[in-house]
């Protein structure tokens, strides 16, 4: 149903939608990663360290920059919300929105996740994903979406009146808590709008509003990025589980996730300089 309007119909309602579209950022001019090098630089590629995530739950871990890290579906179809900082700052940190605005509401391989103002630079470009193939369904969903801001218990309280401590905001506060040491209530001013790795989600046709379906990710599938600046990340295994129907509670069958880092080999990211930060000069006039 359209949203219930009192407002007449101007005479002139059908030309003035009529207007072309224009794509608000014009990317041609948007730095673009070198997918050729970071390709390459894949081929040959060491692990040196993974974190389990356990359902319900959320960890932290460092990707130093020039490295590739892999979020992965073990055990059976789980959605994560990813949380990306500057591990040295933690005020860099990544920005949905404008990674939503300049690419599209669902991310893929070439997409970078960039970092908030005044830095915004790419902090992770996105080198490899095994559900690739998904593209768009028929309802109009896609996997990875920047769109959805992370299950947070005030808006449960506000939906439900009851309180629910394992949703994501939850989780990655207690996760980057632990990380710091420092109190929960600190951590969670840190805590950002997420990256909803292996989540499917759209917009329904007739409303606009937000939709979530079972994931399409199975064990075995994974997203891969590349680290453009020294990261700290969080994820948390969403207490949805694959999103298919519902979250914030207990319900939902949860999986855990694994986060892999793995290190290149120097000798072939020789053409890859880590970008700087956004060169505006915040004078604003
Ligand atoms: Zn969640």
């Amino acid at each position: 149903m359209p949203k219930r309007s009192t407002v007449p119909v101007p005479p002139d309602a059908a030309e003035r939608r009529r207007k072309p579209l224009t794509v608000c950022y014009p990317v041609e001019t948007l730095p673009q990663p070198d997918l050729d090098l970071l390709n390459a630089a894949r081929r040959n590629l060491a692990k040196v360290g993974e974190t389990v995530v356990p359902p319900r739950e959320g960890r932290c871990f460092r990707v130093p920059r020039g490295h590739f890290f892999r979020i992965v579906s073990i055990e059976g179809p789980q959605v994560g919300d990813l949380n990306l900082w500057n591990a040295e700052d933690l005020s860099e940190r990544f920005f949905s929105g404008k990674t939503r605005a300049l690419h599209a509401t669902h991310v893929g391989v070439g997409d970078r996740l960039w970092s908030s103002l005044p830095h915004l630079r790419p902090m992770a470009t996105i080198t490899h994903d095994t559900l690739g193939w998904y593209g768009w369904d028929e309802d109009g969903a896609g996997v990875h979406d920047v769109i959805g801001t992370r299950c947070d218990p005030y808006t449960n309280r506000l939906l439900t009146g009851g309180d629910y401590h394992h949703c994501c905001h939850s989780n990655l506060s207690r996760a980057l808590a632990a990380e710091r040491n420092i109190p929960v209530q600190e951590a969670e001013a840190h805590v950002h709008d997420v990256m909803n790795v292996f989540m499917c989600t759209g917009f329904t046709r007739d409303t606009h509003r937000y939709f979530m379906k079972a994931s399409p990710v199975r064990p075995g599938d994974f997203i891969e990025l590349f680290a453009e600046i020294d990261l700290l990340g969080a994820l948390s295994a969403c207490p949805g589980g694959d999103c298919g129907s519902t979250h914030s509670s207990d319900t939902a069958a949860c999986h855990p996730l694994k986060v892999e880092v793995w290190r290149a080999d120097p000798r072939d990211l020789a053409g890859w300089t880590p970008p700087g930060r956004n060169a505006y000069p915040r004078t604003h006039g």
